[in-house]
């Protein structure tokens, strides 16, 4: 085996490792101090107090400064065309929301060229890996017809295998809600299969009932798809109860709650995925999270980055906005934005920084998580590695 060019990352003031082995002195973010990070091709291989780190090929000096992990977002909408701005500026000054935008998003969406759509998310997930998000959720849905749901998932497999089919995001303007189910269920599924690992449906008044999500969650998970779901977003549901009993691995916005959505919550363990960035966006009451905490719920955050309800790629504004508006502590924000991000996706590589995990880390300008909160606004990310490469910052 060829030797792998091994880096050091010494002089970490305050590491983020959301390791559990080290919950007991670290606390919920597993915290070292005066730490150091060593990396070997794309993972971690070291993690420790910096006076005990090991030789590597490479040295690097964080100089005092935080290390956290990559942020994971595990909820996005990145493959679409067009420009919705003048309608944000109608909703905030006094029209209400409709659903005519979704229409006008799919509309460009299908006169989009591939590459056109291509390098319009290329430009996003640039956005979000300078902000230090290193793994990433992408969903269609601005196609809703079979060739263009299809290219839509082959678009944003270019940049992550978690991909998840939104057929079932609204009912197009040209068809029924009953034929359009059969669609999604039927040849549009077959085509968007070979491209997704998730299948996602908007469960809402408006968009589909809990009887239609049931049917097209199953017709996915016939075709080896995983769902997950948006509910209660805009209104009281059955969503919620619908993905607990599913035993989804995650459910999705979770703003209008029942006590007994919350429990089945508890008790299921699916996680509960708040996108504070959409509220912010529509004016909308925000979700309960220290009710979810404190009844036990895994709560996890993500930016739902959307041309619609919400077009912010930064996982730092959620963490400042769960921690201002929904009464997080900034180590619940953090922890929720990744490694929690990443149990919403299954995925146990990322979102901890610990020895045989990918090698995912973000660089603070700060000399604290905290400072993610305390500093909103402020653009943080000095550095990121992602899987061992350095691709952001002085060493990028
Ligand atoms: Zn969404």
């Amino acid at each position: 085996m060829s030797h792998q060019l091994s880096t050091v990352i010494t002089g970490i003031g305050e590491l983020t490792t959301n390791d559990p082995e080290r919950a007991e002195q670290g606390g919920l973010l597993g915290l070292v101090h005066d730490a150091a990070v060593v990396v070997e091709g794309t993972r971690v291989a070291w993690v420790g107090p910096a006076a005990e780190a090991p030789d590597a090929d490479v040295q690097v000096d964080a100089g005092g400064r935080a290390v956290v992990p990559g942020f994971v977002d595990s909820h996005s909408h990145l493959v679409f065309a067009g420009d919705r701005s003048a309608e944000f500026e109608a909703r905030m000054t006094g029209q209400p929301y409709t659903a005519g935008g979704i229409r006008t998003t799919v509309a460009r969406t299908r006169a989009a060229t591939d590459e056109q759509l291509t390098s319009h998310v290329a430009r996003l997930v640039a956005e979000m890996r300078a902000q230090g998000t290193t793994s990433i959720e992408i969903k269609s849905g601005y196609g809703l017809s079979v060739h263009d749901e299809a290219r839509s998932l082959a678009v944003a497999r270019q940049f992550t295998e978690d991909t998840t089919f939104l057929g079932a995001h609204v009912v197009p303007a040209e068809t029924t809600p009953e034929d359009y189910v059969d669609l999604v269920t039927g040849p549009m599924l077959a085509a968007a299969a070979p491209h997704a690992r998730w299948i996602d449906v908007f469960c809402e008044d408006g968009a589909f009932d809990v009887d239609q999500a049931r049917t097209i969650l199953a017709a996915g998970s016939d075709s080896g798809l995983r769902g997950r779901l948006h509910a209660n977003q805009l209104t009281y549901g059955g969503g919620v109860q619908l993905a607990c009993e599913l035993g989804l691995v995650a459910v999705d916005h979770c703003t209008y709650l029942s006590d007994a959505d919350v429990s089945a919550l508890a008790s299921s363990g699916t996680i509960a995925t708040l996108l504070p960035g959409v509220e912010f966006s529509t004016r909308q009451p925000y979700p309960d999270a220290r009710g979810l905490l404190d009844a036990g719920v895994r709560v996890a955050l993500a930016s739902d980055c959307n041309p619609g309800s919400c077009f912010t790629s930064s996982m730092a504004l959620c963490i400042a906005l769960a921690v201002r508006e929904m009464r997080m502590s900034p180590a619940e924000a953090l922890h929720a934005a990744t490694a929690m991000g990443a149990a919403a996706l299954d995925r146990d590589d990322v979102g901890v920084i610990a020895p045989g995990k990918m090698a995912d880390l973000v660089l603070l300008e700060a000399p604290s998580y905290v400072h993610l909160a305390y500093r909103p606004g402020v653009p943080l990310v000095a550095g990121v590695w992602q899987a061992g490469r350095p691709v952001v910052g002085p060493w990028g």
